[in-house]
């Protein structure tokens, strides 16, 4: 008796448990399905005051522009060291470059035996893959596909590494082949799971050379030069003997192709001859307007704003294009549904700004960087953020949407509450960004730099010889020229903020920086 009832509780026991096996396997089931596929778009140098999204009303950028009629827009996201590089290495690690060891361009190996986004989306069960530029000097780690550029790759007849390490020739221009990549990924990847793709974009980086196509689709276009074009740095830090003046820095040769010598430099060689031809017939129209009009000083300044304009913006018509052209993929393919894309850039840029073209300073065009969400059913159409978002918090927020448990040692935070909340609720969110920049002194001679940024003002010490202070009233001066640190009636917000400066530091646990704050000049 006693034992038949043993073995009937056991019986019972195991058909529970059978049915409760049952029961999780299909909401697994249920959860793998509902999981949205992420798709993060990662463009290089792309300016967000150049979008049409964000205010610009001159270019076109229709497909930027869908996803964040159709989605959300980030007002306010900061990187939290512009340049390339770091930028891609805290997209992976969810923290600043003083942890993730990624502080500079070139000088470094990406560590991938750190937490990586890649790898923890995988551990979750999702299917990852990176398409296009990487630069981060290792290969992808975390990744079950990829074939990116090597180093900065080439707009035209690229190279790409395919797995495991090897390296093939494509003809084409670099954008399309990167959709055409991602696509042909798409179509034979693993239906049984959730995926998460970075297309990782060339354009708009430096030298810029658009698409066959594109050439002079803004010729019939002035562009208006920025207010603070003619920034004359008067009251500003030392750090602003900068090297990336449009006037001094901007070649006339390799960047605007002016009197191109086709044999010598190796972007040229990869031509075939009917992309020469095309090409080269463009490019000396331009050599000969420039030889006819002989400009000097402010003339000649604005003649090289106006190319560096059209070409600049010639190769970000070919970026829109092409995603453009991968979300009409994603429609006929019917992944729309179920496919959260996002587009960011991995800093932002000078269009002219203090006269300058490249990034790097803690001032607003580089600061910021643009950041376009789409995720159908949970965020709802035209969402505007205002908040103050960071870099670090990417790998967090796409953590989040893919239902995943995000590492503690990532710094960042997801904002995924902000998205779905209309601003008008409150959602509790910081009020300061922290921000610090290392790569000195080449190749733009930019000081080394740390700085907070609130809603209102801006912070920022340049140290490594440049040894001085900057603050900003972005309400009152939104060009930032003029630097009221020190000033009368600056006092009390400038202690106010050097403190919340050295919390930040704090929090984010970047020791270096404490020292030289300690030790700053007053
Ligand atoms: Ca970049």
């Amino acid at each position: 008796m006693l034992r038949f009832s043993t073995t009937n509780l056991s019986i019972r026991f195991y058909l529970r448990s059978i049915l409760l096996s049952v029961v999780s396997v299909t909401t697994a089931a249920a959860q793998t399905e509902q999981r949205p596929n992420i798709i993060f778009i990662f463009s290089d140098d792309h300016a967000y005051q150049g979008i049409g999204a964000y205010g610009n009303k001159i270019v076109k950028t229709p497909s930027i522009d869908r996803i964040a009629r159709e989605g959300a827009l980030l007002k306010n996201n900061i990187v939290t060291n512009s340049i390339c590089g770091p930028s891609r290495a805290t997209l992976l690690t969810g923290k600043y470059s003083h942890l993730n060891g990624y502080k500079r361009n070139d000088r470094t190996r990406f560590d991938t035996n750190q937490t990586l986004l890649s790898q923890t989306l995988r551990q979750s069960g999702y299917q990852t893959a990176w398409i296009g530029k990487m630069h981060l000097n290792s290969l992808p780690a975390g990744f079950d596909f990829w074939k990116v550029l090597p180093d900065q790759g080439s707009y035209y007849n690229p190279d790409f590494i395919g797995q495991p390490n090897d390296t093939t020739r494509y003809t084409g221009y670099v954008s399309d082949l990167i959709t055409r990549f991602s696509t042909e990924w798409l179509e034979k990847r693993d239906n049984a799971k959730p995926f998460f793709l970075i297309v990782g974009h060339k354009a708009t980086h430096r030298e810029w050379l658009p698409d066959l196509q594109d050439l002079g689709a803004y010729d019939n276009v002035t562009f208006p030069l920025p207010a603070n074009f003619y920034d004359d740095y008067k009251g500003r830090s030392a750090a602003l003997q900068q090297d990336m003046t449009i006037e001094k820095t901007m070649r006339l040769k390799q960047d605007l192709k002016v009197n191109v010598d086709y044999a010598k430099d190796g972007a040229y060689k990869r031509f075939n001859p009917e992309q020469k031809k095309v090409f080269k017939a463009y490019y000396d129209k331009v050599t000969q307007d420039f030889n006819d009009k002989k400009l000097t000083g402010k003339a000649l300044t604005e003649w090289k704003y106006q190319r560096y304009m059209r070409d600049y913006f010639s190769v970000a018509n070919s970026l829109d294009r092409n995603i453009g052209k991968l979300l009409d993929y994603l429609d006929k393919s019917g992944l729309s549904k179920n496919t959260v894309v996002i587009y960011a850039s991995d800093q932002g840029f000078y269009l002219g700004e203090h006269g300058w073209f490249d990034k790097r300073f803690i001032y607003e065009e580089s600061l910021k960087t643009p950041f376009v969400i789409r995720y159908p059913g949970v965020i709802k159409p035209g969402t505007k953020v205002e908040d103050l978002i960071l870099n670090i918090d990417w790998a967090p927020t796409v953590l989040n949407i893919a239902g995943a448990k995000i590492p503690a040692d990532m710094q960042g935070k997801s904002f995924l509450p902000l998205l779905k909340t209309p601003q008008t609720a409150q959602v509790p969110w910081r009020k300061e960004a922290y921000y610090h920049y290392y790569e000195f002194p080449e190749p733009h001679h930019v000081f080394p730099h740390f700085g907070i940024r609130t809603k209102r003002y801006k912070l920022a010490y340049f140290y490594g010889g440049a040894d001085s202070w900057e603050l900003f009233d972005l309400e009152k001066d939104p060009t930032e020229v003029s630097n009221i640190y020190g000033s009368k009636g600056a006092e009390k917000i400038t202690v106010d903020l050097k403190a919340k400066l050295k919390t930040l530091m704090t929090e984010y646990k970047d020791e270096e920086a404490l020292k030289i704050l300690a030790s700053a000049k007053k």
